[in-house]
């Protein structure tokens, strides 16, 4: 089966819709996901998007902050770039419909969140990107040039010289895949936060565009730079539900299994020390006793007051069968937010003729070691504005050349799933326990002797089994884990996320 497009988008998130909606209606538009639409990270992200958006705030101080956070390896351009056309971003989108709360006197409410010295967070209550990715999958549907294509996962570009020509697509769905060419193809498939056991990311961030990138040529950088949310819910059945950070701003406590408080002994601010510090405390805590989680006690206050200020975590946690009016919440830190991914200029532009790259899967230079909160969303909306800018004055939308039919030759003897499922286990726990929170380079070595034997094992699996989705995601997810290993092995200092014992700061 083949298919043709002007422009292939792999991804439904903020970055790929936002690209195919910003581009002319005579362009013939793919939109390619590997679950539903709105299965993406977008769509859990809760705090907003930040943007100067009042007079006594300034774009100044916006780089300002972002490159304090990013500890001295933003790019200034880049930050500069995507501060300045945040405003108009943010204008589209209002232009789209979106719901962004008020305040009484009608203006756009802004928050203030950690790092900002100002407040520039604009938001739709506490379900940001819900209202975000509801707003562009309705823009969408009403757009007859954009056509989606779900459950089609992505599993390598293809590319004739130096030229990307399109990619090879599974569709799950007939169980085959299949070949789309496009004048233009970009990634927009999110970040790889998944790569480790424990992530506040929905299954999908498994990499995968970037570990494409990567086969195909792209230049890939920043990957040892993952942010980790200090607590994120720990049971079986919770998913990836994150416990806000507000719960420790309102006076909840850590605690260890005999319900000792260690988070004084780290640092003076005890809970309310930044982000880093909590998440390299409860790790060390978790390793150094061997145990599966911590607590995070908000029971001393009064049940009203807990219901009153999170209501949802209340409840999501009562139907998991704890009351944390009465006790405590199981947490440990999870993977959030993957800083580095596919080198791009300001376009977009990968560097392989008619590639992008936007989104999390991306390495603007925005970030640099750390990334400022709610950055992340503007850096999809701005790049995604740009690249189709650029796609638009190439002016090369004819262009196509076909790709050719997928090789489906191999032997489909029956897969062996169990062992697939033991690789996915394997990389994410290895990547969990050496390749984490906290790092070393007798740790960072053993991690990368196990997954240089679990590649070889997919690679073995992949040249006898014919495809399928978990297969795939898991061929990404060894790239990807393979890069942020030897990235790591690389620094030889500890900055921002990237914390290693062996290295001075
Ligand atoms: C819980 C949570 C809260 C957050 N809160 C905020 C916040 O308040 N503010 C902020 O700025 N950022 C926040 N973030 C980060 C932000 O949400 C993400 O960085 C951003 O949404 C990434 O958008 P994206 O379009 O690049 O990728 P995603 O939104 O993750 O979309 C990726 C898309 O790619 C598709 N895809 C992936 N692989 C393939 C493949 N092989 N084939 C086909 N399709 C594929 C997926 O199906 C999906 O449609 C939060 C993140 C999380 C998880």
């Amino acid at each position: 089966m083949q298919h043709s497009f002007d422009v292939l988008v792999l991804g439904s998130g903020a970055a790929g819709l936002s690209l195919a909606l910003r581009l002319p209606e005579s362009y013939s538009i793919a939109v390619i996901c590997k679950d539903v639409l709105q299965e993406n990270s977008t769509n859990y992200a809760q705090g907003g998007i930040a943007a100067v958006l009042e007079n006594d705030d300034s774009f100044a101080s916006h780089v300002q902050d972002t490159l304090i956070a990013g500890a001295g390896l933003c790019d200034p351009e880049a930050v500069k770039f995507t501060v300045e056309n945040a405003p108009e971003s943010i204008q589209w989108l209002i232009g789209l419909g979106i719901n962004f709360t008020r305040s009484a006197d009608q203006n756009y409410h802004l928050t203030r969140e950690g790092g900002h010295s100002h407040r520039r967070i604009i938001h739709s209550a506490d379900s940001t990107g819900r209202d975000l990715e509801e707003t562009l999958i309705r823009a969408t549907k009403s757009k007859d040039n954009i056509r989606i294509f779900e459950n089609h996962v992505a599993i390598d570009l293809y590319k004739k010289g130096d030229r990307c020509l399109g990619a090879y697509i599974y569709n799950e769905e007939k169980d085959r895949v299949e070949a789309f060419s496009a004048g233009k193809t970009v990634i927009a498939t999110g970040g790889a936060s998944r790569v480790y056991l424990y992530s506040s990311n929905p299954s999908v961030t498994s990499g995968d565009g970037i570990a494409m990138g990567f086969r195909a040529g792209c230049k890939v950088e920043n990957m040892e730079f993952n942010q980790f949310h200090p607590t994120c819910l720990y049971h079986p059945l919770a998913g990836a539900a994150l416990i806000t950070e507000a719960m420790r701003g309102e006076g909840a406590h850590l605690k260890l299994p005999d319900g000792t408080r260690f988070m004084p002994g780290f640092d003076e601010r005890a809970e309310l020390a930044p982000r880093d510090i909590v998440a390299r405390a409860i790790d060390h805590e978790i390793k150094r006793l061997g145990i599966r989680h911590v607590w995070l006690d908000i029971s001393h206050k009064p049940a009203d007051f807990i219901k009153g200020h999170f209501p949802t975590i209340y409840q999501k946690c009562l139907d998991l069968g704890i009351d944390i009016t009465t006790e405590p919440i199981p947490v440990v830190p999870a993977a959030h937010y993957t800083c580095g991914g596919i080198k791009v200029d300001h376009n977009g532009q990968t560097g392989i003729d008619s590639l992008y790259t936007i989104g999390e899967a991306s390495c603007t230079g925005l970030h640099g070691a750390n990334r400022l909160a709610s950055n992340s969303l503007l850096e999809c909306l701005v790049y995604a504005a740009s690249a189709a800018r650029h796609i638009v004055a190439c002016g090369e939308n004819a262009q196509r050349q076909t790709v050719p039919l997928w090789d489906d030759s191999r032997v489909d003897k029956a897969r062996e799933e169990v062992l697939l499922l033991h690789n996915w286990e394997e990389i994410r726990r290895t990547m969990w326990n050496y390749v984490g929170i906290v790092r070393s380079f007798e740790r960072l070595k053993r991690a990368k002797s196990r997954i240089d034997l679990l590649k070889a094992e997919i690679q073995d699996y992949y040249s006898r089994h014919r495809v399928n989705r978990n297969f795939i995601e898991l061929r990404h997810l060894i790239v990807v884990a393979e890069l942020i290993v030897e990235a790591a092995l690389k620094r030889d200092k500890s900055v921002g996320l990237h914390y290693n014992i062996d290295c001075p700061a």
